[in-house]
């Protein structure tokens, strides 16, 4: 048995690693039961909405501060894990087991389940030192982050519940990292889903139409693929630049086609775009459709998502949460990266309504196993975690 095995915290963690909370058929009831577990143990209040449907639960543990009519901190983490092929895994998923080096196997190790037990390890060892918090801390469990959060973090911050709440700040999810830097993410790029429905000249396979489906596909993937050269040259080429700081472009899917010797009347090409934040979304439009009149016309535009601009959280003096949290890494001689965030997460909710949030998590010499087989987390940096979470909350709450 391995020293870890013994440490409260580690078996804490452990055991919320265990319950398959796999999208779409999630698990989360026995998660929430587990997180009242712990409120209760904490000796905290908690609420349990459902904006998103009976079946989409949000928890939120409240530990009320000394100043509660000051805008408050949420410590957000999101309860849905992605889903796993346990054939290539060298652990069981769900088993949470611990090897000789302390590194603890299951999925949502990294992927949030550490940052939402972190932050209710740290409120548990500030309260058992007796620390009061000038601002209200409210320690928050959604589901449906990774199908969108639609049903989620979406849903509910346009309710009562969490106007109710005055959340002035938000800190949730962000990414290991290899080396010492920690990533902390202050904005996303917007997600666009665009489908192309390329109608065209139908007919005999064996005739050469005009304005066929394929010759405007052929003409659209051109268009498309030298814009995303453009990212990649881009990128390649300015070494000041990250992945989330340019525009990516990806066909993923296509559709079309009845019969192998007849000319389709309809092709639909998928788009996965993640539109920088340097790029005015009008013209980014106007250019697409432009395209779609110089492929020969005949082409509907149809966005799954088509997200609108969010202001990024500012990172300067104006933000007396970012200079509070930038204080302690400065003081623990930590070093951070700021970065845009390449994929989306619940903070662009937040973000929308003017609530700065970060992305951060505290996971250094780690490599970013988040969706992978074999996600890990070793034990010393989940511990490791926790004690710069027991420095960055009292900053942040008595701010
Ligand atoms: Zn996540």
């Amino acid at each position: 048995m391995s020293a870890w095995e013994q440490n409260e915290e580690i078996q804490i963690f452990r055991d919320y690693l265990r319950i398959p909370t796999v999208q779409p058929e999630n698990g989360y009831e026995s998660c929430v039961a587990f997180i009242i577990k712990q409120a209760d143990s904490l000796g905290l209040p908690y609420k349990v909405y459902r904006p998103g449907g009976a079946d989409q639960p949000i928890v939120v543990i409240t530990w009320q501060g000394t100043n509660p009519e000051l805008q408050s901190i949420m410590l957000n983490s999101h309860m849905d894990v992605v889903a796993v092929f346990p054939e290539y895994w060298t652990h069981p998923p769900f088993g949470a087991e611990i090897d000789s080096e302390g590194r603890i196997f299951a999925r949502g190790a990294q992927d949030m389940k550490c940052v939402g037990m972190q932050h209710l390890a740290t409120i548990r060892a500030l309260k058992n030192a007796g620390i009061k918090l000038k601002r209200t801390i409210h320690i928050t469990f959604v589901p449906d982050e990774e199908a969108g959060g639609k049903l989620g973090m979406y849903k509910f911050v346009r309710t009562d519940d969490f106007k109710n709440m005055n959340v002035g700040f938000s800190l949730e999810e962000g990414c290991a990292s290899p080396d010492e830097v920690f990533p902390v993410f202050y904005a996303e790029r917007c997600m666009w889903r665009i489908h192309l429905r390329i109608s065209g000249t139908t007919g005999h396979g064996s005739l050469l139409h005009e304005n066929t489906a394929g010759c405007k596909l052929n003409y659209l993937l051109e268009k498309f693929m030298s814009f995303r050269q453009q990212e990649v040259d881009r990128l390649k080429n300015d070494s000041n630049l990250e992945i989330g700081d340019v525009t990516s472009i990806n066909l993923t899917k296509i559709n079309g086609g009845v019969q192998s010797n007849v000319v389709p009347s309809l092709i639909v090409a998928v788009f996965d775009v993640r539109v920088s934040l340097d790029v005015d979304h009008d013209e980014f439009d106007k250019m697409i459709q432009t395209w779609c009149k110089e492929a020969g016309g005949g082409v509907e535009v149809v966005y799954e998502i088509k997200e609108p601009k969010v202001e990024a959280t500012k990172l300067d003096s104006s933000n007396i949460f970012w200079t509070a949290f930038k204080s302690v890494f400065d003081e623990l001689d930590l070093k951070t990266k700021e970065l845009v965030c390449p994929a989306g997460t619940d903070s662009r909710y937040l973000r929308e309504l003017g609530i700065p949030a970060l992305g951060f998590s505290p996971m250094q010499f780690t490599i970013p196993t988040l969706h992978a087989h074999d996600e890990y987390l070793k034990a010393e940096t989940y511990l490791n975690g926790i004690e710069i979470y027991k420095k960055l909350v009292p900053r942040l709450a008595n701010s």
